[in-house]
């Protein structure tokens, strides 16, 4: 079987370093097994990509020496796909639309011990899954903002224990065969009245229609597998295997953000900066030939 990568950036912003050592692990693992890599634009959020993001990324991945498929697939031109899986999950009454504000959920949230979800968010408190269709439809036609949330209890009873197969490392060391936990995310959002979907849903779609074998990312996306192997169960799509990669930090040991100017690709190789230098800085070792068998 030929084992397919994939490197998914979004595109509203600059890569840094840490995009860097994904793509390239993402390359590399894939040459080294005979295999391919694609690139996804994760678009979505179309107020914030911006073609020009876009340009930059494939261009810094070009100077770094990746080499991927064409086309590069953007998920901003398959909404209808990712409706067609909400759809499914409405059938199923497995989501919910929900009306509360940041605000509202953050004041729920002020009670002691409320549930937080592995990105320290607060739980959402789920009143409105018990609003009735009617109240529900009415309260959408009056044009209040929703997000379909997935009623995660019920959609992992449905299923049964999942597990998935990590061959790199969560950030506590999570290797192996790792029994997921979804229920720690609560009722997710699985798409937006002005997004119409969500990272969660598109990146199940798209890494099944992609036929993708192989999910190489950073850790800080560990927990989100969770919900992934959660939605691919409940829409019977295939379970790719997963390798979660530790994080490039700055020299304060902080994850590395968009706006980080010397970090960015674009300051490095304006400064003089090879492709080698990039490989070397971030530990990965020089490209080996491609294996003849
Ligand atoms: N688009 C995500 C990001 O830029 C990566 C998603 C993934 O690899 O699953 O962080």
């Amino acid at each position: 079987m030929t084992r397919i990568f994939r490197f998914a950036p979004s595109p509203n912003g600059e890569l840094h370093l840490g995009h860097a050592y994904s793509a390239l692990l993402n390359g590399d693992l894939a040459r080294q097994a005979g295999g391919r890599l694609l690139i996804r634009m994760e678009d979505i959020d179309v107020t914030r990509c911006r073609p020009e993001f876009e340009a930059a990324i494939l261009d810094d991945l070009a100077w770094l020496g990746l080499d991927w498929e064409r086309p590069v697939r953007r998920q901003s031109e398959h909404f209808d796909a990712y409706a067609t899986a909400l759809e499914r999950l409405k059938a199923m009454d497995l989501v919910y639309p929900s009306f509360l504000s940041r605000a509202e959920i953050r004041a729920a949230a002020e009670k002691p011990d409320w549930p937080r979800d592995p990105d320290g968010a607060p739980l959402y408190p789920g009143h409105d899954r018990d609003l009735g269709a009617d109240e529900a439809a009415a309260r959408m036609a009056s044009g209040a903002p929703y997000a379909w949330r997935l009623k995660t209890d019920a959609a992992m009873e449905t299923v049964g224990r999942l597990t998935f197969t990590e061959h790199g490392h969560g950030p506590d060391g999570e290797t192996g065969t790792v029994t997921a936990d979804p229920g720690r995310w609560g009722d997710v959002v699985i798409a937006r009245k002005e997004i119409p979907t969500s990272y969660h849903l598109s990146v199940v779609v798209d890494d099944a229609l992609q036929a993708i074998t192989d999910v190489v990312r950073g850790e800080d996306l560990f927990h989100a597998t969770s919900v992934h192997r959660l939605l691919q169960a409940l829409l019977g799509l295939p379970e790719p295997a997963y390798r979660h990669h530790g994080l490039v930090r700055d020299a304060e040991g902080r994850k590395l953000s968009k706006s980080e100017g010397s970090t960015g690709l674009r300051m490095l190789r304006d400064a003089g900066a090879t492709p080698a230098d990039i490989r070397a800085r971030i530990g990965l070792p020089a490209p080996q030939p491609t294996p003849s068998t």
